[in-house]
């Protein structure tokens, strides 16, 4: 009888750790990343541009999905951090082996060739990441979530010529910090991706000799094709067909100045969808990219120009244009930062997205229609491209 209770407990006990084991599964499935540009966001977000982005992820990540929400899954990043996902960038995938926890292990960083260095983070696992740009002094920081440090060699080649150190923190029980130190003030963009299990970080050197005739500079007309855009308040003229007006302007302006690399994402009225474009420019590599855009308000009296970025490290030429543009007259809407317009979201090169006047604003719809007004923008976008390069110049 002892013995029958004995084992009858036993079964009790062991069906309870079953059963707490059991219900700890339940709660999430696994999942990796897929399709093209997934990106993470901190949370679904009421915007016409959608939910804040945390940035882009590669494919192939590992995520524990924790709840669904309207077209989003809620995934658990690390014991106290969560995102979103649209649920399209997921698959289910019952073959990923669940480790009982995952380390990051040696980093090494060198130039890759004459235009880049290359930060690689070995890891146990594609674990989700995300990482930023800060300033003053000019850093990248990294977060790499569900992990713990084992890094105790960091090794950092002399060739390296745009990391200046590179260094960690384990900021949180699961949560790991890579701090990346720039030599340069001005951000050059940079590439975050997985080879294998390292987390690769191609940073771009600063060119040697700073020339605006040498730079690579990408000229993006906004919308086209199906995509028309905002409509002029009186004449109904489409923005779609005034930014590509806008962009050949600046086109022939800097061929003229001996600009000799200038790409433009389109040169007719076709469709190109946002993603498709990021894409195209990470492989055409810019140094940097200039999205034109024309403005629209439900408020018929706003007017006036307005520069746009998404990363701090790349403000500085989004300022020079700017007040270059408040030169002719037009009225100050803004400089705007943290901006989740699609061109604004890579880290790869420099960008900036100007909104060059109210196409909602009788005022300035005269003069967006006027062909002298495209040629004067051209002129003013010039100086402030030449002006963040002297800039550049005087800091070294
Ligand atoms: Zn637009």
């Amino acid at each position: 009888m002892k013995l029958f209770i004995a084992f009858l407990i036993g079964l009790i006990v062991i069906s309870n750790v079953l059963h707490a084991q059991d219900s700890l599964r339940a709660n999430y499935w696994l999942g990796k990343s897929t399709g093209k540009l997934p990106s993470l966001a901190y949370g679904l977000g009421d915007d016409r541009l959608g939910g804040a982005k945390m940035g882009y992820i590669d494919t192939n990540v590992v995520f524990k999905i924790i709840d669904s929400v309207q077209n989003m899954y809620v995934v658990q990043l690390s014991k106290f951090h969560t995102a979103f996902i649209d649920k399209s960038y997921i698959k289910k995938d019952s073959s990923i082996h669940e480790n009982l926890f995952y380390l990051t292990n040696s980093v090494n960083a060198s130039a890759t060739d004459s235009s880049s260095d290359m930060v690689s983070i070995s890891l146990s696992e594609k674990l989700p990441y995300k990482s930023w740009m800060e300033i003053n002094p000019s850093k990248i920081i990294i977060e790499i979530y569900g992990v713990q440090s084992n890094t105790n060699w960091i090794t950092q080649l002399s060739s390296l010529r745009e990391v200046k150190n590179i260094y960690y923190n384990q900021i949180e029980d699961d949560v790991v910090q890579f701090v990346i130190e720039l030599k340069h003030t001005q951000h050059w963009g940079y590439h975050i991706f997985y080879d294998n299990n390292k987390l690769e970080l191609k940073i771009k050197h600063q060119p040697q000799k700073i020339e605006l005739s040498k730079l690579k500079i990408a000229i993006d007309a906004g919308h086209g094709g199906t995509n028309v855009g905002a409509e002029g308040i009186k004449t109904k003229i489409e923005e779609k067909e005034y930014t590509l007006k806008f962009a050949k302007a600046l086109q022939q302006l800097l061929l003229k100045k001996g600009v000799s690399k200038v790409i433009m994402t389109r040169t007719t009225d076709t469709s190109f969808d946002m993603k498709d474009r990021i894409l195209m420019l990470q492989q055409a590599n810019p140094d940097i990219v200039i999205s034109l855009h024309l403005n629209s308000s439900g408020n018929t009296q706003i007017k006036g120009t307005s520069t746009y970025y998404k990363h701090i490290g790349f403000r500085p030429v989004s300022q020079t244009i700017l007040n270059r543009m408040l030169e002719i007259k037009l009225d100050e809407f803004g400089n705007v930062g943290s901006f989740n317009f699609g061109l604004n979201a890579p880290t790869d090169f420099i960008n900036v997205l100007l909104e060059i006047a109210f196409l909602s604003n009788e005022q300035d719809e005269k003069r967006i229609s006027d062909t002298k007004f495209q040629k004067l923008v051209a002129i003013q976008i010039y100086k402030g491209l030449t002006d963040w390069v002297q800039q550049l110049q005087s800091k070294k």
